[in-house]
């Protein structure tokens, strides 16, 4: 292992720590998640500047530790997403995506498609105003889902592959359900199927509308997929 390396990564958290430090979480892009600390980030003259915030995304050389901490060497940014942190609800999406990133994805090993999702949102809801919207964080969570491995199943009934009537979800059985094995299950109009199935197979950019109510049984869809199968709870995705 060298004692120093590259990666890019996107800053989700920085908790200050001693006088002039700090600790950041990273979702980077060839180590998966890591933590390191950045001395000195305080002092008014810090080699770092403002670049070692939340939701930055950096070029970064770090100094591999011995225990769980790297050390920042050095830092350049690649997008520092400043249209975004001006709009309150641009902000909330975005510090809700890099939660459920921090929350769901623990390891270290590399997850390109996840750090390209987690990128791309960043990016979206920084120059797209319009992109702040309850549709398009339920597209961004589902696509993380399936980035991490646990995309509930929507082509076919999760339990007996059933391929009509699937008008109920379960999270234990692992995605939409028929009538016959809907045991454990909430029921899902067929625009929130629709939703899910659209969200999942379109870009983030093409994330399709849907009613209050599909959007509500989709959240809860996800939501309860993630319980069951993550076994993490994040906050539900407000309307
Ligand atoms: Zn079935």
């Amino acid at each position: 292992m060298p004692a120093t390396f590259r990666t890019e990564a996107v800053v989700l958290r920085s908790i200050r720590y001693g006088e002039a430090d700090r600790i950041l979480h990273l979702y980077s892009r060839e180590r998966g998640r890591i933590g390191a600390i950045a001395k000195g980030v305080r002092r008014v003259k810090t080699r770092f500047g403002g670049r070692l915030e939340p939701l930055f995304r950096v070029d970064l050389l770090l100094h591999e530790g011995r225990g769980e901490l790297h050390t920042v060497t050095s830092a350049d940014t690649v997008d520092a997403h400043p249209s975004l942190r001006e709009r309150r609800d641009a902000l909330e999406r975005a510090t809700q995506a890099c939660d459920a990133v921090l929350r769901l994805l623990d390891s270290q090993e590399p997850n390109r498609a996840a750090y390209n999702l987690l990128c791309h949102e960043l990016r979206l809801l920084d120059v797209e105003p319009a992109a702040a919207t309850r549709a398009q964080a339920l597209a961004f969570r589902l696509k993380l889902l399936l980035a991490a491995g646990f995309a509930p199943e929507l082509a076919a009934c999760a339990s007996c592959g059933e391929r009509e009537h699937l008008g109920a979800f379960s999270a234990s059985a692992g995605g939409v359900v028929c009538p016959g094995c809907e045991a454990g299950s909430f029921a899902l109009d067929r625009d929130a199927y629709s939703f899910l199935v659209m969200a999942l197979g379109s870009p983030l950019t093409e994330t399709p509308a849907a009613s209050d109510r599909a959007l509500g049984q989709a959240d809860r869809a996800i939501a309860e997929t993630l319980e069951h199968h993550a076994h993490i709870r994040l906050r539900r995705v407000a309307a």
